[in-house]
């Protein structure tokens, strides 16, 4: 479903992407670890387009991400259209971006209503068995500032999951949170996972990449340095970065 090749990105003379490769199938859930600078986050901005890549291709569902396939070559699409491509992609960031100055419902119709044309009614229904899914169902006329943060970021995945993507995109989406909060987010994430979403979990929770990762990839200085199913790679990494990186999270 997601296909990156010798993904490239630099900022200024720094080369944060060195060729990233990354395959995802159906329904897999691959979490992306690895130190702080390694270039995780801009890795994931650089699969929904968020970054412009400066070489190698992004494919979702055999799409080419910010170009068009026309007679074998690659076209580069306008904004507007990248929009589009985007929509089937849903992030989840550390921070839970939500509308303040809207309730937790009208947080989850907004996209689907104003982007994807669906009716008020419609929106409205699906958002309230959205919100039942996360445990909120109770809570949908409560404005973002009256939730917890775990909450907050419950309303967050349901926000992104009324958009009906194909891929799901997580950004560190526990790691603002209080310790006590973390479960219920993970809770959400683990039982998504196991409705078969296609994810990709930056995270630094060894519990959920352990059980819920199909694959695991290490990346370091911006470039990939190990992958595996979680039963080798946390438990016997192969390489002395990986092993480093694990012993002092651990
Ligand atoms: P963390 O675990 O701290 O979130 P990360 O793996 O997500 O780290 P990135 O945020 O992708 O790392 O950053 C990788 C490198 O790119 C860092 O050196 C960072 O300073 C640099 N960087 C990221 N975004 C920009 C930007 N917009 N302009 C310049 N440099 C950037
Ligand atoms: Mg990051």
């Amino acid at each position: 479903l997601l296909r990156a090749v010798g993904v490239r990105k630099h900022f200024g003379g720094t080369e944060v992407l060195r060729g990233i490769d990354l395959s995802v199938r159906k329904g897999q859930v691959v979490c992306l670890l690895g130190p702080s600078g390694a270039g995780k986050s801009t890795f994931l901005r650089c699969i929904n387009h968020l970054e412009t890549i400066d070489g190698g291709q992004v494919w979702v569902d055999g799409e080419p991400i910010g170009f068009r396939l026309h007679k074998g070559k690659l076209h580069e699409l306008r904004e507007r259209e990248v929009a589009r491509q985007r929509r089937d992609i849903g992030m989840v960031f550390q921070r839970f971006n939500l509308f303040a100055h809207r309730s937790v419902l009208e947080n989850v119709i907004e996209g689907p209503v104003r982007v994807r044309g669906v009716s008020q009614a419609e929106a409205r229904k699906t958002a309230l068995e959205l919100l039942d899914r996360v445990g909120l169902a109770h809570r949908a006329d409560a404005y973002p500032e009256q939730l917890s943060g775990g909450q907050q970021q419950r309303v967050a995945i349901a926000r992104s999951l009324a958009m009906k993507p194909k891929l799901m995109l997580f950004d560190e989406p526990t790691s603002a949170l209080d310790p006590e909060l973390v479960g219920e987010v993970l809770e959400v994430m683990t039982a998504l996972a196991a409705e078969g979403m296609t994810m990709v979990v930056v995270t630094h929770e060894m519990g959920f990449a352990r059980e819920v990762a199909d694959e695991v990839v290490f990346m370091a200085d911006g470039a990939v340095v190990e992958t595996g199913p979680p039963g080798e790679v946390l438990v016997d990494p192969k390489h002395e970065r990986t092993r480093q990186f694990l012993a002092r999270i651990l």
